[in-house]
């Protein structure tokens, strides 16, 4: 969503004569979009700060101005914290205030000094948004869906992007539009809470994500579809069916779990069980057989046991994944698990995501050795370091390098897989 967020961002500044430069060096105005959902994602940000410190100073010396601003969840969170240590940050703003980034220069231009912006305004931050006017990928992401009312005992997501809202279904249709227009041929709806999707039509009737994606199918041009990130408590029959009856719907769907461990999932406020979620599992491989299936596990949370962590590995067993990302429990300020008794050590966390991970990487070389062999149409959106390679995106996910001509780019091409490496799978085109 970061990643929208900076395009949304781009798009807004370019009436004002800004336009994205590679190097931060040769920038009149660096944005660090920021992500706070792990302390180290937070240590980042000041590191960094430092770092465009002293480009700001060489800057200064040649006498040009380079202005620093730091916009995201970690603005959010902590917006007086920044200006306290990093006062040569003229603007600092939240999620739910980027919109307004053209008065915010303004007032900078006007000698304000620094700027906070970390309400959550009244008004809606999408309304005031441009119409995309950057070049886009042939995949690209689309916000449907921000904030989330789940209160996850661990999470700061409520705290930072606010309280759910789902974009109009007509405003969704439009940007999707828009986007094939420009090129897209895979779009990746996006939301903290995707799947809890609620947005209305015209006519003030409420639509499920399920829906979404009916419509969305029907769009000319449109290839491929896909979202993220779903609750498993939101997983629906009709979203269900949707895997089954969608085509352009990838076979591939992230799916975090957090646990395995009842005990830790009612602590963590999941509000489903481990079986709960491998009968969503069941029913999803029922509709899409072949569904490649990835998940977010938390290791560590307070009050884990040997055995907890056990029923993790078994619940990682019983599903198989085709990937999936593992974390450490990350004390965030302000969460409710933060002050729950039974914090683990470091040493304990460590051991257990070594072993996860070892499991979960076991299973990730399984699924893309069972490639190898098939013919996959692949979407080619990435240069490769290697001259006369492309990189690009098979169904489930799986990045696939391939000598494929220039000109296919942002092209859908059948690759045979021919060989595994650690990360991705290599093919050839036939
Ligand atoms: N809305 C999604 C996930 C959003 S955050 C969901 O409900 O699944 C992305 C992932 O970051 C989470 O799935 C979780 O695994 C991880 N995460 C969030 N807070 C964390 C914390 N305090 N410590 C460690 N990992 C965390
Ligand atoms: Fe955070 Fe996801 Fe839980 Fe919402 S559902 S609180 S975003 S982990």
């Amino acid at each position: 969503m970061n990643v929208y967020d900076s395009q949304r961002m781009v798009d807004l500044l370019a009436p004002l004569g800004y336009a994205p430069v590679d190097e931060a060096a040769a920038a009149d105005l660096v944005i660090l979009n920021t992500c706070h959902i792990r302390e180290k994602a937070t240590e980042k940000l000041f590191s960094e700060l430092g770092r465009l410190q002293e480009t700001q100073q060489a800057r200064a010396a040649q006498g040009s101005e380079m202005l620093i601003a730091v916009a995201g969840c970690v603005a959010q969170a902590e917006g007086p914290e920044i200006q306290r240590r990093a006062p040569f940050v003229s603007m600092v703003f939240g999620p739910q205030t980027y919109h307004q980034l053209p008065e915010m220069i303004a007032k900078i231009a006007r000698g304000a000094g620094q700027v906070l912006n970390t309400d959550f305004p009244t008004e809606n931050k999408f309304d005031s948004l441009p119409a995309a006017t950057v070049a886009r990928n042939a995949s690209a992401f689309l916000s449907v869906q921000e904030g989330c009312d789940k209160f996850c005992t661990f999470c700061v997501v409520p705290y930072t992007r606010g309280a759910e809202y789902s974009r109009p279904v007509a405003a969704v249709l439009a940007e999707a539009e828009r986007l094939i227009a420009a090129g897209a041929v895979e779009l990746t709806l996006l939301g903290q809470n995707v799947n809890a999707y609620h947005g209305q039509d015209a006519d003030g009737a409420v639509w499920s994500l399920a829906r979404l994606c009916v419509a969305l199918a029907e769009l000319p041009g449109l290839q491929r579809l896909r979202y993220t990130t779903s609750h498993p408590l939101e997983m629906t029959d009709d979203l269900i069916a949707a895997h089954r009856d969608l085509p352009v719907l990838m076979p591939f769907l992230h799916l975090p779990v957090q646990s395995g461990s009842d005990k830790i999932l009612t602590a963590m406020n999941r509000r489903h069980t481990a079986d709960a979620y491998r009968r969503v599992i069941d029913k999803l491989r029922a509709a899409r057989p072949e569904i490649g299936l990835s998940s977010d596990f938390i290791v560590g949370f307070p009050g884990e046991t040997e055995a907890d962590f056990a029923a993790t590995l078994q619940l990682v067993k019983d599903v198989g994944y085709a990937q999936a990302y593992s974390f450490k429990y990350s004390r965030r300020p302000g969460t409710p698990a933060a002050a729950m008794p039974g914090q683990l050590t470091e040493d304990v966390k460590d051991a257990r995501l070594a072993e996860l991970q070892t499991l979960l990487l076991a299973q990730q070389q399984a699924f893309n050795q069972r490639s190898v062999g098939q013919t996959l149409p692949i979407l080619f959106d990435r240069v490769s370091k290697y001259p006369g390679q492309l990189i690009g995106r098979s169904p489930y996910m799986q990045a696939v390098h391939a000598e494929v001509p220039a000109d296919q780019f942002g092209r859908i091409l059948p690759i045979k897989i021919t060989s595994v490496g650690n990360i991705s799978l290599g093919g050839v085109a036939v």
